[in-house]
């Protein structure tokens, strides 16, 4: 079966396109100073490098704005910019050549101040999304729904979205975010029948990267299986290639995107006579450097592998001190514990 997606309203960000019925994009955050350009610059080649497809930058001050030009010529990444309130931040970082701004209108004042920057957004093609966070919800709407609420998040979106519409400016993609995910989900889905937008979308402040990751596969996921998602941004607190890395595998759990290698491998039980967990995380390794869209088994047994992995394209199975080969449930060819990986390498690099 495959995820039936939402269609929504394309936006152009730099050389990538969200929504629509582009692929969904992947995106990451800095958290480098961004005053720092070398450093910065640094980190997106690394996130460049680990799939990154999007990246944004913290713009908390003009030293900030005025860096972005610098940036900007030295990274390849649609680059975006993250604003609170300020309009003069936004208008330097357009100038500087920002692809997108993250910023809420209805945080930057009075329209003295916003219609100056939906303007420039316009005349130069730049896109804004809206970010809602659980954690900055209005106080009147948290009084109004008491508490911090699905209809709450989506009450305040709809207020920034109809800034920018009563502007003309419909270039919008909009980030509906809760920690919660039953209210996030909840969030996504109003929000979803609503407008046709495309959304950012993420579990925000999920966590470190072992539980964080967890969480936001299980929120995307929820998320995702509604149709709903132009592009994802996994949060976690750690190294954030580890959040590009989270996401690729989310997309690639739902066959939405391919990149490169999925493993499937068995959690092994009592019928298992070869030391098969080493295995399979040295085979991991190894076919994270392999860019061709395969699905690699590592199971167990020869009597269930084959047939639990049918679905592989090529796959080992372990016998007692030996172990096969197969090629989509059909045994190939059968080698010694010892030789068992490189064996399996030597096939996938044939294939
Ligand atoms: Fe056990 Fe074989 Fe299944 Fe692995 S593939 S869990 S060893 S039965």
């Amino acid at each position: 079966m495959t995820l039936l997606r939402k269609r929504t309203r394309a936006i152009q960000v730099g050389s990538i396109r969200i929504g629509g019925d582009a692929p969904i994009s992947i995106q990451s955050m800095t958290n480098t100073d961004t005053r720092n350009v070398q450093a910065t610059c640094e980190q997106i080649q690394k996130l460049q490098e680990a799939g990154c497809e999007i990246i944004r930058v913290a713009v908390p001050d003009m030293e900030a704005a005025v860096a972005i030009r610098a940036i900007r010529k030295q990274i390849r990444l649609p680059l975006v910019a993250d604003i609170h309130f300020d309009h003069r931040l936004a208008l330097e970082a357009m100038r500087n050549g920002v692809d997108k701004l993250r910023i809420n209108p209805g945080n930057i004042g009075d329209m003295e101040h916003i219609r100056p920057v939906v303007e420039m957004a316009k005349q130069r093609g730049i896109p804004i999304r809206i970010g809602v966070n659980s954690g900055s919800l209005e106080k009147d709407l948290v009084a109004k729904y008491g508490g911090v609420t699905a209809e709450g998040l989506v009450e305040s979106t709809l207020r920034h979205v109809r800034i920018l519409e009563s502007l003309d400016f419909k270039d919008i993609c909009i980030a509906i975010k809760s920690s919660n995910i039953p209210t996030s989900l909840d969030a996504h889905i109003q929000l979803s029948d609503q407008v046709d937008y495309p959304l950012h979308i993420g579990i925000t402040e999920a966590g470190t990267v072992w539980a964080g990751s967890i969480k936001s596969a299980a929120g995307i996921g929820a998320i995702l299986s509604h149709g709903i998602g132009d592009t994802i941004r996994v949060s976690l607190t750690g190294d954030p290639v580890q959040e590009v890395l989270c996401a690729k595998e989310i997309l690639k759990t739902f066959r939405l995107r391919q990149f490169g290698v999925e493993l499937i491998s068995c959690p092994t039980c009592g019928r298992t006579r070869i030391d098969l967990i080493p295995m399979a995380n040295e085979i991991e390794r190894r076919c994270a450097k392999i860019d061709k869209p395969l699905r690699v088994a590592v199971m167990g047994c020869v009597v269930n592998g084959p047939g639990e992995a049918k679905d592989a394209d090529i796959g080992i199975a372990g016998g007692d001190g030996r172990g096969v080969i197969f090629k989509h449930g059909q045994i190939v060819r059968t080698v010694e514990e010892a030789q068992l990986v490189d064996a399996l390498m030597e096939e996938i690099e044939r294939l």
